[in-house]
């Protein structure tokens, strides 16, 4: 008994049975006495369909506009859902992302969660109403609305259990839970009974799609216990925490990002103070860098190379372009490639990981270009039609079927 957050993607509410399905499964959680706070996505591939219709009318449209579209899909959703529940004879509210009291910062398409006004979501739960509240979306200063960014539905789940001390937060989605690498796409993955938020944070930053990775940072923060499980299955799911039963495993996951793009600048003078200049631009207007690697200064020149995501890559060239002082440098950019990682918190005793990551890439005549490691994780830039390729051989290699 207590308060229960359950969030449901987009596949989990794609269609009028699946919409019952989910009005079952919340409703079936409030009889056992539970109040319920209900986040829901938009149906199955709106989003994208919205996006789509978008660049119909405009390669560039307004920011602002875009998030005025895009919040329609989940308003459709909440509405079908309480409509679904109220069917079954309970009482529900459904609520858009301002009316939950969802402020957000300013920037239209990415915006961040500044606070939640709770005062509504009490008052609708101490009616005991089931809640139903509009994911990925808040309401900015200047009374536009937002969203939060792909996947956002998953950290308004997480704020809104964070903010009203949830007991739970259930994240329903379309796969019974997190694995040890995408299970449509790698054979053998395993399920995982329970992950660390920091090496969860690191799977879903490097393209494990299951959670949102702001959500996980949000989750650890205020310590919010998550669970990933089946919208469509009855069985447990994953459970996100901060210590977990490491079960002897070195490695918890392997993922691969496609979004990635490698950055060459090549001639530069190999003198003090290149690598500050070149990466305060960038920081000025705020390029994510990634993986960073400087060649060994030959005949006076070095070159520079990092990875940043695709989306920044008119920025760099821009700035790369008009406010570069190195008149000889040369600037090469590649979307052609990807980021193949593998992270677990045991690899830091364990000294063997880097090497059997290499060897089965070795084995699959895929080349590295370029390597980054932090304690608990451990990723290569390779090619980009090699990834799926990849991510089976790592896989398998640390993970041997059975
Ligand atoms: P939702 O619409 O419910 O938010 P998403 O499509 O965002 O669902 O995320 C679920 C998908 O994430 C799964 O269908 C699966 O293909 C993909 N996925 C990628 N990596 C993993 C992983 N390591 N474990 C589980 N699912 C993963
Ligand atoms: N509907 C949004 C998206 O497709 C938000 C979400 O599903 O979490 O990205
Ligand atoms: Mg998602």
């Amino acid at each position: 008994m207590g308060l229960i957050v359950q969030k449901f993607g987009g596949s989990s509410v794609a269609d009028a049975q699946r919409v019952n399905n989910v009005a079952k499964i919340v409703t079936d959680t409030y009889k056992q006495g539970n109040d319920v706070i209900v986040v829901v996505s938009a149906q199955g591939d709106t989003t994208d369909d919205l996006i789509a219709k978008a660049n119909e009318i405009s390669a560039k449209p307004s920011a602002r506009e875009m998030d005025m579209l895009l919040c329609s899909g989940e308003q459709i959703s909440i509405a079908l859902l309480a409509m679904a529940i109220k069917n079954l004879g309970f009482p529900v509210i459904s609520l858009l992302g301002w009316q939950a009291g969802f402020n957000t910062s300013s920037s239209y398409g990415k915006a961040r969660i500044k606070k939640i006004n709770d005062e509504r979501l009490k008052n609708e739960i101490s009616k005991n109403n089931i809640v139903i509240v509009a994911g990925f979306q808040g309401i900015n200063k200047y009374d536009d609305l937002t969203t939060l960014g792909r996947g956002g539905s998953d950290t308004s789940a997480v704020a809104i259990a964070a903010v009203m001390h949830a007991d739970k937060c259930q994240i329903f989605t379309d796969v019974d839970g997190v694995y040890t690498a995408d299970p449509r796409k790698v054979e053998n993955a395993q399920k995982l009974k329970d992950i660390t938020y920091d090496e969860m944070l690191e799977l879903a930053t490097l393209g494990a799609q299951v959670l949102n990775n702001r959500s996980v940072e949000m989750a650890k923060k205020y310590n919010v216990e998550l669970e990933v499980l089946s919208s469509l299955t009855n069985k447990p799911g994953t459970i996100v925490k901060e210590v977990a039963n490491m079960e002897k495993m070195l490695v918890r996951g392997v993922t691969k990002d496609t979004d990635v793009a490698r950055v060459c600048i090549m001639n530069l003078p190999d003198t003090p103070g290149v690598a500050f200049k070149i990466f305060d631009k960038l920081a000025a207007k705020n390029v994510n860098i990634d993986i960073i690697l400087q060649s060994v200064g030959r005949d006076g020149t070095k070159d520079i190379t990092f990875t940043t995501t695709c989306d920044n890559c008119d920025t760099v060239k821009e700035i790369i372009e008009n406010s570069f002082e190195y008149q000889e440098a040369k600037v090469e950019i590649n979307t052609n490639v990807a980021k193949i990682s593998v992270v677990g918190a045991g690899m830091e005793s364990h000294p063997g990981t880097a090497s059997k990551m290499f060897e089965a890439l070795y084995e699959s005549d895929i080349n590295i270009q370029m390597i980054s490691t932090s304690e608990i994780k451990i990723s290569v830039l390779i090619e980009k039609e090699n990834a799926d390729k990849a991510v089976s051989a790592v896989h398998k290699a640390f993970f041997p079927a059975k």
